[in-house]
């Protein structure tokens, strides 16, 4: 016996109207109740963790109680959406990018060639366009939304070793720091080159790779009978928002005819303000970059940017066919997306960026990358202004970090008690051996009063903190 409406698979009429009214008053509800939730919650984990495992009945269930379980699960955990998420690289999640993946994924066209959606793939490839100029990549660049920067670090490095290395990739050799990120290594691994082939180049005191131990590393190693292919600077790496001299890694890899990549996975949405061009100048010299629109475009998750100078090197090292495929033919100058990463069918994944960018325009993204650039540079300030804290970099970008004068046990716990205050939440890092609490302004809910309770609760924990011996 049920009380309730059975929702038909197929629902239209008032069946499809009573059932998006009943998503977007929850939709609307759980963004109005963000700012004042927790930014990190663990209380009721254990109970619902084992209740929601739960598998589904044959009977219909009841849409208003199967969203308030969804609401109780995902108030759970860290709270990555809230204004208080000052971890890793946090982003909000545009309401007008939400609507977008819900509209691209009603729509449910095929994507993957540009044959079955000519229209739509115009749209995605004119963001990516539109991207490549921003980058200062030349006229004829292009790429992928991909759904992190994960892969599209892997399409790049994939890309970079068919063009430089042909079928024997085992003497390859690529370049990268300790601050590089770990999508590098693993790429690396899924591309078949051996662990050996990944050299860590030195980095200077300020965290930036060393140009002239690469230069020397390289020299060596082609020397040595190697075949060094690809050297990857970071636009903002992850510990710390570091920028690679971009310029002379450029010089360098023409020098030695090496594919220039550049991981702008958190760094690349400043490419749109001024100061993020200065930061970042040198950064269209590279053969091919990686972008997380959900990292500094304030996107929600599952979004990346693989842009590459030479669209027909990704084809060559993507492209393959299938019988079936027989009857999908050119269109254009569109690109087929399916011939250019490691998916083949893929949702329409450029309405995601296509809606925010024209919905709002380019400038209110430039005006908000503006104020974390702000926002960062006054907790680097009152944070160093601190007597009891160690901050030795100035941010490049956004991202602080910083430690308290006792050593690493007070660090960790201080760590552990800011987050357990549940209004803010950090993340940590390891820099030259030691243990470094890490602050990162990037969310577009982070407003200057999030920034200011970040501060008050650090300073307030430190009152607080126990002096080591
Ligand atoms: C976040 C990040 C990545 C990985 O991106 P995903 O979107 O998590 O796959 C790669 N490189 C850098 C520099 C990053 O900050």
């Amino acid at each position: 016996m049920t009380h309730h409406p059975i929702v038909p698979l197929d629902p239209t009429g008032d069946a499809l109207h009573d059932l998006t009214r009943e998503a977007t008053a929850f939709l609307t509800d759980w963004l109005s109740e963000l700012p004042a939730s927790p930014a990190s919650d663990y209380r009721d984990t254990a109970r619902l963790t084992a209740l929601l495992r739960r598998p589904p009945g044959d009977d219909p269930g009841h849409l208003g109680d199967l969203l308030d379980t969804f609401r109780q699960a995902a108030g759970q955990g860290v709270n990555t959406a809230g204004p208080g998420y000052l971890a890793y690289f946090p982003a909000g999640g545009l309401v007008s990018s939400v609507l977008a993946e819900m509209l691209a994924q009603a729509a449910n066209r095929f994507t993957g060639v540009a044959q079955t959606a000519p229209a739509l793939v115009a749209m995605e490839h004119g963001v990516l366009t539109w991207l490549a100029a921003r980058f200062g990549l030349p006229p004829g660049s292009g790429g992928l939304v991909t759904t992190g920067a994960s892969p599209a670090n892997l399409s790049a490095l994939v890309a970079a070793r068919h063009a430089r290395l042909g079928e024997d990739a085992r003497d390859g050799t690529l370049y990268v720091t300790e601050h590089t990120h770990l999508s590098i290594a693993k790429a690396a691994r899924i591309a078949g080159l051996p662990g050996r082939g990944v050299r860590v180049v030195p980095s200077t005191p300020d965290l930036r790779m060393d140009v002239a131990a690469a230069a020397r590393m390289i020299e060596a190693d082609r020397a040595a009978g190697l075949r060094p292919f690809l050297l990857a600077g970071t636009a903002g790496t992850t510990s710390t928002g570091t920028v690679d001299p971009l310029p002379e890694l450029a010089r360098l890899a023409r020098a030695h005819d090496l594919w220039f990549h550049v991981d702008a996975a958190y760094g690349g949405g400043f490419q749109l303000t001024r100061r993020g061009r200065a930061t970042l100048t040198g950064i269209g010299e590279a053969d091919s970059i990686a972008f997380d629109p959900h990292k500094s475009l304030f996107l929600p998750y599952g979004t990346g940017v693989l842009l590459v100078r030479d669209p027909a090197l990704l084809h060559a090292a993507h492209a393959a066919d299938g019988q079936y495929l027989q009857d999908i033919g050119q269109i254009g100058d569109l690109p087929d997306f399916g011939h250019l990463g490691v998916e083949l069918t893929r949702e329409f994944r450029g309405l995601r960026l296509w809606l925010p960018l024209h919905l709002h325009g380019v400038r209110a993204f430039e005006e908000a990358l503006d104020e974390k650039l702000d926002q960062a540079t006054l907790v680097h300030r009152e944070l160093a202004a601190d007597p009891r804290l160690d901050v030795p970099w100035e941010p490049d970008l956004t991202v602080v970090v910083f430690r308290p004068r006792g050593g690493d046990e007070a660090g960790r716990e201080l760590l552990a008690r800011i987050n357990a205050t549940r209004r803010v939440y950090l993340s940590s890092t390891t820099l030259g051996g030691r243990f470094y609490l890490r602050l990162c302004v990037l969310s577009v809910r982070t407003r200057p009063s999030h920034v200011r309770l970040a501060l008050d609760t650090i300073r307030t924990t430190l009152d607080h903190l126990t002096p080591t011996p």
